[in-house]
């Protein structure tokens, strides 16, 4: 019998090295969707401590039921809730700081989602790291991972598949700036994490994002969605596998120019999408 979502869960976590402790506080990036919310009634059912975070994207009656759906969770599972607002974070709601940058020279092409992703994880970065948490947990789940490592190879860029994993990679985080992300459902299918939402009955949002439209993902997932859960995680294997025999150094982390919030080069992506506006 296939071991059910709650015993793969916990045996991703016990996977996690350096090992986790229960005593380290684990801040869950809770969107209002099936997933984020599965996560954090896992970790908290396996008596993580945790706390959620969720920021309000500005996006009309969408935003509204995720930001309900969140806040009800969190009575639900009896945690902290800390909410952020986009307009508050970047001076406006997520549609017009993504017209902004896509009506500009270079950011014209540039897909919605991948303006947005860029965005979330910098306020998520610099909000968790205020709060003193050890982790990030997000709700990536299986469909998710397959997804990305072939939009990697699909895009000639298989070297950003050296961050797959459950756990983000141990860098050299010299400022200490940079919190590490957690995927407790990085080997769950989608399929099954939607039957538990709604078996157990979380309170979550199933529409999906307005604005996720015309994404190189959306093309990609009409591709995985035909492929057997163990085709997918085959496609994650094979990432993993490589990668533990290439046996690559992550190196050391750099800071942002302009914002100091970490970086792969000189400007972070946030700055260097926000910075196109000017
Ligand atoms: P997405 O970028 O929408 O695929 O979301 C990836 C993960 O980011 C989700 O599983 C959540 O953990 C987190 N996330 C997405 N949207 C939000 C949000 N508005 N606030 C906090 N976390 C979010
Ligand atoms: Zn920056």
């Amino acid at each position: 019998m296939n071991p059910n979502i709650i015993q793969k869960a916990r045996q991703t976590l016990s996977k996690v090295k350096p090992k986790l402790n229960k005593k380290e506080k684990i801040l869950v990036a809770l969107s209002g969707g099936k997933d984020s919310t599965t996560t954090a009634y896992l970790l908290k059912k396996f008596g993580y401590k945790i706390e959620g975070i969720h920021i309000n994207l500005g996006m009309g009656d969408y935003s509204e039921k995720c930001l309900n759906a969140v806040k009800e969770l969190c009575r639900q599972l009896d945690i902290k809730l800390h909410l952020y607002d986009i307009k508050k974070e970047m001076g406006s709601s997520m549609c017009y700081i993504r017209t902004g940058i896509q009506n500009e020279k270079h950011g014209k092409g540039l897909k919605n989602c991948a303006i947005c992703g860029v965005i979330k994880k910098w306020i998520l970065n610099k909000r968790a790291r205020e709060l003193h948490v050890n982790y990030i947990a997000t709700g990536h789940n299986l469909d998710d991972e397959a997804q990305t490592s072939l939009i990697n190879i699909f895009k000639g860029s298989p070297e950003l598949s050296l961050n797959t994993g459950i756990i983000s990679k141990d860098v050299e985080d010299k400022q200490k700036r940079f919190i590490p992300r957690l995927k407790p459902l990085f080997y769950i299918p989608e399929n099954e994490i939607r039957k538990f939402a709604v078996k157990e009955k979380l309170p979550v949002v199933f529409d999906k994002c307005p604005c996720a439209i015309d994404s190189y993902r959306i093309q990609v997932r009409n591709f995985t969605n035909k492929l057997f859960d163990e085709q997918k995680l085959n496609i994650i294997k094979n990432a993993e596998g490589i990668i533990k025999k290439l046996d690559v150094k992550t190196g050391e982390i750099s800071y942002c120019e302009l914002c100091g919030e970490p970086a792969r080069n000189r400007v972070c992506k946030r700055c260097e999408l926000v910075r196109i506006k000017k």
